[in-house]
């Protein structure tokens, strides 16, 4: 029996593809190098954008007809068909999530040619992951978001931040090193935020910062992540890249994502003391204007960001002669045009700060509705597609072929 898996989105759906891999080699399944050679074929969903979901019932209805036609084919030589379509990842992920069980029936009532609806939760670590890339091994952290900007789909797909536990992502990262590998690529929603779960769930009864602040815990050093002077969540992330870059054979340390509120001096800090971890930082931004960014509930202003900004240039680019990468600070970013409400010189405003970041790359989306989030609810997507492409096209000319 073979499998074949369809990625759709980001890096943390192609690492669940690793373990789902992982899942089926475990089964005694072989890879197949082609999706009309499979027994299975698994399709990892993406739903931030309506595209990416559009292109999923696509690729189901096409499958189903050749599910069809290979039925016939195959009758003589096997009798049926063992062909079996998968859906999993944050399609999935949204709709076992709804209480009520609609969502799940809806699902199922607009794609019924699947056999198998797979909540990516059922999946696990259990397994060594099935890892694509020979250079660099995808390590994720953690899952889910509590963030909830406005537009994004992905705490109802993804659900809640849960951090794996400390010790596990160290033990994955030794048999990595031991394995060969040179470079980690950590993936979480919010890296930044990583252990704050962790470290909540141990001092439920404990209200004052202060207090769990001087906890002691196995796991190692908490960072208070300040935002406009108060604490806002414990992490455990510095003391995480702290850990992972004393690995011996571990030569390169990336992650995805970090959000610029949870960007603690601590973290630079440990960035700058810490030669194996990338000058690459992505630093999504999403907007250059405040009002915006309100809008957007991103938990800062375009002068905030631009302090950041100016912090990690002044402390990376000046410890970058240490860095065994040899490279310098290179800050990419996410950019949404066309967010509800979004006025012309709204837009220069984030125009004015992608020319004062000097960003090396972006991805950029035209905006999206989704369903569930906020944005959905209280505003009218009335930027119309035209003038959204022409912004997009904007940026694109000013970061990505300049
Ligand atoms: S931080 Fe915001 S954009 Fe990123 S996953 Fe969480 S809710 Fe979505």
């Amino acid at each position: 029996m073979k499998y074949f898996i369809k990625t759709f989105g980001c890096a943390a759906n192609e690492a669940d593809s690793e373990r789902i891999a992982a899942s089926y080699k475990a089964r005694g399944f072989k890879p197949a190098d082609r999706l009309e050679d499979a027994d299975h074929i698994i399709i990892n969903t993406c739903m931030v954008r309506e595209s990416a979901e559009n292109r999923v019932y696509g690729l189901v209805n096409n499958l189903a007809r050749f599910k069809i036609k290979n039925c016939f084919a195959k009758q003589n030589l096997r009798k049926q068909t063992k062909l079996k379509i998968i859906v999993t990842g944050c399609m999935v992920g949204m709709a076992v999530r709804d209480k009520t069980g609609k969502m799940l029936k809806v699902l199922k009532q607009r794609l019924p040619q699947v056999d198998e609806f797979l909540p990516i939760e059922e999946v696990g670590f259990d397994y060594t992951p099935v890892r694509g890339d020979k250079q660099k091994a995808l390590v994720p952290i953690s899952n889910g978001c509590n963030n909830f900007c406005t537009f994004c789909i992905v705490p109802f797909t993804r659900g809640r931040e849960i951090s794996r536990p400390f010790e596990e992502i160290v033990s994955e990262v030794k048999r990595l090193a031991k394995q060969g590998y040179k470079e980690i690529l950590l993936i979480g929603q919010n890296v930044n935020s990583y252990g704050a779960d962790i470290i909540k769930s141990k001092v439920k009864n404990q209200k004052s910062k202060m207090q769990i602040k001087n906890q002691n815990f196995k796991e190692g050093k908490i960072t208070f992540v300040k935002h406009l002077g108060r604490y806002r969540i414990p992490t455990l992330f510095p003391y995480l890249l702290d850990t992972l870059c004393k690995i011996k054979g571990i030569e390169k340390i990336d992650f995805i994502s970090s959000n610029p509120w949870d960007f603690s001096d601590e973290l630079i800090n440990t960035i700058a003391r810490n030669p194996k971890i990338t000058r690459n930082i992505h630093l999504p931004v999403q907007s250059g204007d405040n009002d915006i960014l309100k809008k957007m509930n991103r938990w800062y202003t375009r002068e905030e960001y631009l302090e950041l900004v100016k912090k990690l240039k002044l402390k990376l680019f000046a410890e970058s002669k240490f860095c065994v990468a040899k490279q310098n600070l290179k800050l990419s970013t996410d950019i949404i045009v066309g967010f509800p409400g979004e006025t012309k010189e709204q837009f220069e405003n984030t125009v004015d700060l992608c020319r004062k970041v000097g960003f090396y790359k972006a991805y950029l989306a035209v905006y999206s509705d989704r369903p569930l989030t906020a944005a959905h609810k209280a505003f009218d997507d009335d930027v119309p597609y035209k003038e959204k492409k022409r912004r997009w096209n904007v940026l694109e000319k000013l970061i990505n072929k300049k």
